[in-house]
């Protein structure tokens, strides 16, 4: 009588994806279990984020939005900084001139030696770094920095952004020995991380394997996804629409999903903000509206 009923309780089981009538996405997020995380550990949570940009890219928009007009666009290079009572978080590193250049291809693009200068001394100054994903515009800050003695020990990457840095780094500049891995903060998770007060880890793979997303509350109940390069133009999220940008290499199911759940987001959650990593336009918008500060403390 038992077997047959857990027989048939298998039976239906099994049947369920054969009833189904779209696949599972190849990724989701549930923006509530990422509340309950962001709200593990103990404390006050931040008080504001900023940004800082420190250098430009010169691409036309098509790239950032497949499909959309060859117009001119700027794609900022940024950085932020979450500010604590006590202290920051950075988020993402900015890069040296060097590398920057190799983003240039021999085209000259506007680099701030003023701004990166800035970002490097949040980045000493920060209690802890960390990254949306593991290409040199974001992660070259630490990596090539002079004082990577000082800011390794309190920079936290995923084990997989450490495996790409090892064995297909963006570019040579910024590729590491397993001897640099082991001084750094090596992190492995599921879905979701507590990371400090009021922030929360979302794993995300797709731009790159290392891809994550950052969610943080502040203090006054204000929300941001620190979504990174999972669109690099906001109208990406708006139309659900990737890259084309042949020198990359995207697993474009994941993207594709995470487009959706950030789309979802900006329709459904008035109170969460999705901040990208380099789209210009949102990040003069959200200066102006003072949802982002505009320079490091
Ligand atoms: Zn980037």
């Amino acid at each position: 009588m038992k077997r047959g009923f857990l027989l048939a309780v298998l039976l239906c089981l099994g049947a369920l994806p054969a009833l189904a009538q779209t696949p599972a996405p190849a990724w989701s997020a549930d923006i509530n279990e990422i509340r309950h995380v962001a709200a593990m550990i103990p404390g006050a949570r931040p008080l504001r984020i900023n940004v800082l940009k420190f250098a430009e890219s010169r691409r036309t928009k098509n790239f950032s939005v497949k499909g959309a007009p060859k117009d001119p666009s700027i794609q900022a290079r940024t950085a932020f900084q979450v500010v604590y009572r006590d202290g920051t978080v950075m988020v993402d590193s900015g890069m040296d001139l060097q590398v920057h250049k190799f983003f240039g291809r021999g085209v000259e693009e506007p680099y701030f030696p003023e701004q990166a200068q800035q970002v490097e001394r949040a980045l000493r100054s920060a209690k802890a770094i960390v990254m949306t994903h593991e290409h040199g515009d974001h992660v070259a800050g630490v990596i090539r920095s002079p004082f990577f003695a000082e800011l390794a020990p309190k920079t936290v990457l995923t084990r997989t952004q450490v495996q790409t840095l090892m064995t297909e780094p963006q570019m040579p500049e910024i590729k590491i020995t397993p001897d640099v891995a082991k001084r750094f903060i090596v992190i492995d998770y599921d879905k979701y991380y507590p990371f400090a007060p009021g922030m929360a880890l979302i794993k995300a793979p797709g731009h790159t394997p290392g891809s994550q997303m950052i969610y943080v509350v502040l203090d006054s109940g204000k929300e941001y996804v620190l979504a990174g390069d999972v669109a690099w133009h906001m109208d990406g999220v708006r139309t659900v629409t990737g890259k084309d940008a042949p020198w990359i290499t995207e697993d474009e199911p994941y993207v594709g999903a995470e487009l959706t759940w950030l789309n979802m987001l900006t329709r459904t959650e008035k109170n969460v903000t999705v901040v990208l990593s380099h789209d210009e336009e949102q990040r003069l918008d959200n200066i102006k509206q003072k949802i982002l500060g505009d320079r490091f403390e």
